[in-house]
């Protein structure tokens, strides 16, 4: 019997015992396609012989030194290789070890800059009903997903979450999706306004919404607004690319492709790519200077926050997006993967939209194309299909999403960006056998 606590406590999982490029070996020999990279993570594919090499070397240099005491020679040269792409005023590097860890500071840091700035009733965030942000107790708070948040409710901060930017079933008759994004935005004004200006520390949200919506992008001009909108009542944006940054969908971040740039950063999974865990929190030198001039104390910590070994792995991830020139393989990638999937599924009766950026897509599954409808929640569409997948040799990630009692169910690809185009055809064939077996 098993003494580790799985997250599903009946599930029989196979013992992975390597990985080869976009593929997982379990102990029995089977070998499963990783088309959404775990969650997102594994862009370089696995058994990446640089990476490997790097935190090897690091390790025989210095595996630990406490950040209280001490800097490291690799968390240095990964924040400078960040700051020198990163958009805007971004200018500091806070390094932590995954997503929620990263949203969790980020909030933190919010918050602590309007305290410091002797603004300290600005204590509310407002974030978007389909969105998740992780899993800690503040990372929770601002996700919008009621099945994750549900039980922990009296723990929960106060939170205001407004619609999200959902052109597949929001956007109207007669409306172009520049008037929807614009529209759309304006949900954020009248959040602003209904609970008082004065009390908004910030406004987070997923560029690219990953795993509440399967890859679901903004429209045209939506978050240019929002940068307006939170610019217009000096309310800091937190962009959270923990999923969609780190040249998932063809820019190194998610944000560029929207001409906006935030005062707050999260970064994770790929940036360590499943090498190691890793994760960080960028800000702006105005938010940064504010807390150095002011207490000059950050009042959040970890104990394993920029990790020597952890730092060198993602400086080697890093490394190899940019001098691999990675970032116009996904996006012509993505493209071959979008053309796959419209042709196989475009007319299936079950599939309401296809989208998503480089390659990171998403199909949403609906009982009824024309109008729409989800599918009976009681039906379990996304927990069967990744079911199916995986009996079928494809690691892929269905997930059902609620918004406001409204439910959707939705396969979410995020392969390595070292995929092929005959193993993007291999993945579809996959998905197809599964979806022939549960829809
Ligand atoms: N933010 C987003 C957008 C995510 O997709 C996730 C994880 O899926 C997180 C935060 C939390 O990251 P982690 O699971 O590394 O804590």
């Amino acid at each position: 019997m098993s003494h580790v606590f799985p997250r599903h406590c009946h599930a029989q999982l196979p013992t992975a015992v390597g990985g080869e490029g976009i593929w997982l070996i379990d102990s029995e020999g089977r070998r499963y396609l990783d088309g959404s990279g775990g969650a997102a993570v594994s862009c370089l594919g696995h058994g990446d012989a640089e990476v490997t090499e790097a935190i090897k070397a690091q390790l025989d240099k210095l595996a630990f030194a406490h950040t209280g005491f001490l800097t490291s020679e690799p968390a240095e040269a990964l924040a400078d290789l960040l700051i020198a792409h990163a958009p805007g005023e971004l200018d500091r590097v806070y390094f932590v070890s995954g997503g929620s860890e990263a949203t969790e500071a980020a909030i933190k840091l919010a918050r602590q800059y309007w305290v410091e700035k002797g603004q300290p009733e600005r204590s509310r965030l407002i974030a978007r009903r389909q969105s998740y942000h992780g899993n800690t107790i503040g990372a929770l708070s601002a996700g919008g997903n009621e099945w994750r948040r549900q039980q922990f409710g009296p723990l929960l901060l106060d939170v205001s979450h407004i619609d999200p930017c959902y052109e597949y079933r929001d956007r109207q008759e007669g409306e172009t999706p520049e008037e929807y994004g614009l529209r759309a935005a304006e949900a954020l004004r009248e959040e602003i306004e209904r609970v008082g200006p004065e009390t908004v520390m910030a406004f987070m949200a997923e560029p690219v919404v990953g795993a509440t919506a399967g890859a679901l992008a903004p429209a045209p001009g939506y978050f240019k607004r929002i940068r307006e909108i939170c610019d217009e009542y000096g309310i800091l944006l937190i962009l959270d690319e923990v999923m969609c940054g780190m040249g998932r969908t063809g820019t190194l971040f998610a944000c560029e492709q929207d001409d906006v740039a935030p005062d707050i950063l999260c970064i994770a999974k790929g940036l360590g790519a499943g090498y190691q865990p890793i994760g960080a929190m960028l800000c702006s030198a105005g938010i940064y200077d504010a807390i150095a001039k002011g207490s000059g104390f950050f009042q959040h910590g970890h104990t394993y926050i920029g990790h020597p070994v952890a730092t060198a792995a993602g400086l080697a991830v890093l490394r190899a997006i940019l001098d691999r020139n990675l970032l116009p393989q996904v996006q012509s990638r993505g493209a071959t993967l979008q053309k796959a999937l419209e042709s196989r599924f475009g007319q299936h009766p079950n599939v309401g939209d296809i989208r998503g950026r480089g390659l990171f897509r998403g199909i949403e599954l609906v009982a009824d194309r024309g109008t729409k409808e989800p599918f009976d929640p009681s039906r379990k569409i996304a927990a069967r299909l990744k079911k199916a997948a995986f009996a079928h040799g494809l690691i892929c990630y269905p997930m059902s999403g609620t918004i406001d009692g409204r439910r959707g169910d939705h396969v979410l690809l995020a392969p390595p960006f070292i995929i092929s185009d005959e193993e993007i055809t291999l993945l579809v064939d996959r998905l197809d056998a599964a979806m022939q077996e549960v829809l």
